[in-house]
């Protein structure tokens, strides 16, 4: 069935290209968007500290992992000097500031969710129309933070590639966690998981870089080992394939979908950043027919948990569709915007 999908002559290569860096451009933010999300955490850091005086708000997420959208929310984690640790915060810190934020005048749409798995408050902060939420010590997905920082650093290629997933997610409704779907977060681990198997890779695996150390060095946070090699300006020193891969955005794009739509056996394998060799779900005793992504950190944690069944096929349809729409009808359209062509 696959095999009467069209050659990619280099005319459509330039046009799939092109809808890559268009989306790219387009979804950037802007230095002023950049200096909007800085204020506005300035200005919520104010606040917070006439309630709490060490309280200290750290950004996290995509406003700093490298593959923040023109309008992404701000994710914020919350700490104070005085405690090390979420453990041994007094209760109902959160609350407390809900109550505060709640006589805000620029701060509405005010929610607080005590019982989640990461209890937040929701807030939209009107003067700069910018969303966000905040929780408590999320001390690993600073981290997390950190890592997919340092892969969109490595080369312009893994961004474009993170932004283009982003935008397909949404654009084919199939981003929004809370519906049974997966987060944006499992998209861009998705992305680069491919980026390190497709050939030549076009990034290494940080985790298990210099490969010539043994034992690599370990950095334990939460009971996590949260190492990554992190001098990515040194890359080409330990890592041989560095730049060896030389493919347009347009073409890994393509090779993207394939290689979900044909060649990852998602029924048996883990979607796994962190390691060199394939993970099995057997190994994991992960049993789920579904699409499992691997937390990079906390290798217990599957991302996809929340995924159903109906989902994974329409995200695999939306793959297939993707595909088949980029190597045949963007060319017979002439559309070149990748909203056009959904
Ligand atoms: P977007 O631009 O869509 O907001 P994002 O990467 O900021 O993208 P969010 O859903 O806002 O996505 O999540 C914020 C951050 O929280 C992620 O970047 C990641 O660091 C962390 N995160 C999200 N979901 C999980 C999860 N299930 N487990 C661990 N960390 C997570
Ligand atoms: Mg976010």
């Amino acid at each position: 069935k696959l095999s009467v999908m069209p050659v990619i002559d280099q005319e459509l290569t330039r046009l799939i290209d092109k809808v890559c860096y268009d989306v790219y451009h387009e979804s950037m933010p802007s230095s002023i968007d950049v200096a909007r999300k800085r204020d506005t955490l300035n200005f919520l850091q104010r606040y917070v500290t006439v309630l709490f005086p060490d309280a200290t708000l750290t950004l996290f997420g995509s406003s700093m992992n490298g593959f923040g959208l023109k309008n992404s929310d701000m994710d914020i984690s919350l700490t104070f000097l005085s405690c090390s640790t979420g453990a041994e915060l007094p209760d109902g810190a959160l609350s407390s500031l809900f109550k505060h934020m709640k006589k805000c005048r620029d701060l509405k749409k005010l929610i607080y969710v005590p019982f989640a798995k990461v209890p937040i408050i929701k807030f939209l902060h009107v003067p700069s129309n910018l969303e966000g939420d905040i929780s408590l010590y999320n001390v690993l997905a600073q981290e997390n933070t950190k890592l997919l920082a340092a892969y969109s650093e490595i080369d312009e290629r893994v961004k474009i590639m993170g932004y283009l997933v982003k935008k397909f997610a949404k654009v084919c409704n199939v981003g929004d966690a809370s519906k049974g779907s997966l987060s944006s977060y499992c998209y861009i681990l998705m992305m680069l998981y491919f980026l390190q198997r497709c050939s030549p890779p076009v990034i290494p695996v940080l985790q298990a870089l210099p490969e010539s150390t043994e034992p690599l060095p370990r950095k334990i946070v939460e009971s996590c080992n949260v190492y990554f090699y992190e001098d990515i300006a040194s890359l080409s020193k330990v890592w041989p394939h560095h730049k060896k891969n030389v493919k347009s955005p347009g073409q890994l794009w393509i090779e993207f979908l394939r290689f979900y739509t044909e060649e990852f056996d998602s029924e048996n394998y883990v979607v796994s950043i962190r390691s060199t060799e394939l993970v099995l779900k057997l190994e994991k005793r992960w049993f789920t027919k579904v699409f499992a992504i691997e937390d990079p950190f906390v290798h217990d944690r599957n991302l996809g948990s929340g995924l159903t069944r109906k989902m994974n096929l329409y995200i695999i349809k939306a793959f297939r569709s993707a595909r088949s729409l980029f190597t045949s009808k963007l060319k017979a359209t002439g559309k070149q915007s990748l909203v056009g062509v959904y």
